[in-house]
């Protein structure tokens, strides 16, 4: 049975910029990424990529 290892990753949301939307969910490796998680996603409200930035669940 596999042990899962607790708090090496982290779940995380990622919003729009320009219209502060959660558009996204994704995992983040708390070991081999540092900072904050920038990414160019396409916003489904501004119809357009926009840059998006990691932000807390929940
Ligand atoms: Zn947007």
């Amino acid at each position: 049975m596999a042990k899962s290892k607790k708090g090496a990753v982290e779940l995380i949301a990622l919003k729009c910029t320009e219209c502060n939307r959660r558009n996204y969910t994704t995992k983040k490796n708390r070991r081999n990424m540092q900072g904050k998680l920038e990414l160019m996603k396409y916003c489904k409200f501004d119809r357009k990529h926009t840059l998006h930035k990691e932000t807390k669940v929940k």
